[in-house]
């Protein structure tokens, strides 16, 4: 993809190990109070992410430089443990992987979410986590165990059903057909998992057709839920994703140019088109309530000390 910058190979991208201050962040605003990422920065790329304008915090470039500058929170499980601990956490949902895709490649060997979950797990704390990455099914013990004390979510995020389109726009991430398996066996594990189709490119992803496979995929998948979510192209991000366009889909530059115009998101008028094509396929698709498991009531104890 001439102009783009994508899919570096390993001496390309620097990590740097940090020692975090903290783990959980406040949020407000959300649907949730806290957000929780193990890693700065992120491996996969993705040429729609809104993430990018984090690199402008610490003077990097989040058009050419984003997923070649990684840290790695080693410290990030005891401190969390910590702050778990504490007065000012009060049991308020957390949602782990905002910024960043907490399973991308560099978990593999860090295996910080191990920590993680195992200090989520005893403290009782409900989370949520948002991923692309199957190496999600690593965890399923201890995501299972969670599940059993606290309410606990994943989604799985997939844009497109369509292997070459994926390769494009999210160039280090796996197949899609990987991310649907390991759908199958989040919900076969019994951890309540809903597929996000985030985000919903216009005139790239945005067909009913497109829409509505991955929406059949995921409840074939064993998903309970699916929702989707609208390119954000807030400051960064735009600069990458008209490069990106202008690179591979020049045709489409004007029509963004339009549908965007100064703004983070497209006109309401398309938005409300998407979300009719999305919840018609929702409509035309049988979900399957997935299995519960059954409480673990050991342990509070220890949870409130
Ligand atoms: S996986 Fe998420 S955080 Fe990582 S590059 Fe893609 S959109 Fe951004």
């Amino acid at each position: 993809m001439d102009g783009f910058p994508v899919a570096r190979r390993p001496g390309e991208v620097r990590v740097t190990e940090i020692a975090a201050k903290s783990a959980l962040n406040r949020v407000r605003g959300m649907g949730f109070t806290w957000s929780l990422n193990p890693f700065t920065g992120c491996a996969h790329q993705c040429v729609f992410c809104y993430a990018r304008g984090t690199h402008a915090y610490r003077e990097l470039d989040g058009v050419r430089e984003w997923g070649s500058v990684l840290g790695v929170k080693v410290n990030v499980a005891a401190v969390l443990r910590a702050e778990l601990a504490s007065r000012t956490y009060r049991g308020e949902e957390i949602a782990v992987g905002t910024a960043t895709d907490p399973y991308q490649a560099l978990e593999g060997s860090y295996r910080l979410m191990r920590g993680i979950l195992t200090a989520l797990r005893d403290a009782r704390a409900p989370f949520h986590i948002t991923t692309r990455s199957p190496l999600i099914v690593r965890d399923l013990d201890l995501l299972a165990q969670c599940a059993r004390r606290a309410d606990v979510g994943v989604a799985v995020s997939i844009a497109t059903l369509d292997e070459a389109l994926a390769r494009e726009i999210e160039p280090t991430v796996a197949p899609p057909r990987q991310r649907l398996r390991a759908v199958r066996a989040l919900a076969d594990a019994g951890i309540r998992v809903g597929v996000a189709v985030a985000p919903v490119l216009p005139d790239v992803t945005d067909d009913a057709a497109s829409l509505a496979s991955v929406v059949h995929a995921a409840a074939g998948a064993g998903a309970s839920h699916v929702w989707h979510s609208a390119l954000n192209l807030g400051a960064i991000t735009r600069d990458a994703y008209f490069a990106f366009l202008a690179a591979t889909r020049p045709e489409l530059v004007d029509r963004y140019t339009r549908l965007f115009g100064r703004g983070r998101y497209a006109e309401p008028g398309y938005a409300r088109e998407v979300a009719e094509r999305v919840h018609a396929a929702i409509l035309a698709t049988t979900f399957v309530r997935s299995r519960r498991l059954a409480p673990d009531r050991t342990g509070a104890q220890i949870a409130l000390l």
